[in-house]
């Protein structure tokens, strides 16, 4: 499985950290995050509220351009690693700048940079989905879509939202949703994680997403997964993250199986790995073991995966030769 040519569309970056990568940053900016590491240098946290406590503490260290251009080639390498081919990840300019629209072209820069590296050198493509962060409010949602909107194009393909979804409705969301769409870009919102069937449903009905990140708990409304499978709403299922937060109890509990024969078009991906000690190798062989999925099954998910990713057609048309190989 692990040999597998993989296409992941959910992942944070700064989610994708190494720990190590963090903690060696930390240091040298001298900066005392020692408290979100365990005994063997692991993220440590208690539950998903704490765990984005300690998400936020890990991105203190990232403070400049430089740094996140180090992210990307230290998360690419666990990528490539894995087989993965093509990876769609949400970055921030809440993150990178505070929202300052020179500064985060600056970042983009520096991201883009170690993306075309990657890209030549482990043969691994990169594009990113801006997201503004729903737990900081509407009013920073809209300069965070004025700067996607701004920096929309053949790099930056997408625009979400990522964080505390029981914080406020999509709705108050809607005007950064039409701005990033008007700009051309594609839409994608974490919905039906922590929020039930219904917060799936807001977000498809207020923000007209294409897909849903997470999306798993539309499970509990066959009504939905059915609306969903019609309409070809693509959800990007990260089965790891759900075990390791205690959604499921484990791989065998988790409704991707369902959702699949049920004909929605479901998707595999990490969403924060090293916080949930996976990989994109490990979600397959966790999937293999749990399902009996075989290699046909994850050949029609990447392409699934592949025609669902907000690249242009000529970049599509380029992985879909690697899918094939
Ligand atoms: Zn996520």
């Amino acid at each position: 499985m692990s040999g597998l040519p993989k296409v992941e569309l959910h992942l944070h970056l700064e989610g994708a950290a190494p720990p190590a990568f963090i903690a060696g940053l930390a240091q040298e900016k001298h900066l005392d995050i020692a408290g979100i590491f365990d005994a063997d240098g692991n993220y440590r946290y208690k539950d998903f509220w704490d765990f984005l406590k300690v998400y936020e503490a890990a991105t203190s260290a990232l403070q400049s351009p430089r740094d996140y251009q180090r992210l990307v080639s230290a998360v690419l390498e666990q990528s490539a690693a894995s087989g993965v081919v093509y990876c769609e990840t949400f970055l921030s300019p809440d993150f990178c700048g505070g929202r300052d629209l020179g500064a985060w072209r600056e970042y983009l820069h520096a991201i883009r940079e170690a993306a075309d590296a990657a890209e030549r050198d482990m043969g691994v493509t990169l594009r990113g989905i801006i997201t503004c962060i729903r737990h900081f409010g509407p009013d920073k949602a809209r300069e965070t879509a004025r700067c996607a909107a701004d920096t929309a194009g053949e790099w930056i393909v997408g625009f979400g939202i990522a964080g505390d979804e029981k914080v406020g409705a999509p709705k108050d969301y809607r005007w950064a949703f039409d701005c990033a769409r008007e700009a051309g870009l594609r839409l994608t919102a974490h919905a039906g994680e922590w929020g039930g069937p219904e917060s799936v449903r807001d977000a498809v009905r207020d923000l007209e997403v294409e897909r849903i990140g997470h999306g798993v708990r539309a499970i509990e409304d066959l009504a939905l997964v059915d609306e969903l499978a019609e309409r070809g709403i693509v959800l990007e299922v990260c089965p790891g993250s759900n075990v390791a937060l205690g959604l499921y109890p484990t791989f065998r509990d988790h409704p991707i199986a369902e959702l699949d024969r049920r004909g929605v078009k479901v998707t595999i991906s990490t969403d924060d790995p090293p916080f949930f000690h996976t990989t994109m190798a490990r979600e397959y062989e966790e999937l293999h073991k749990a399902f009996d999925w075989d290699d046909g099954q994850f050949r029609k998910i990447a392409r699934q995966s592949l025609d669902a990713a907000f690249c242009d057609a000529d970049t599509k048309a380029k992985i879909a030769k690697l899918l094939e190989a």
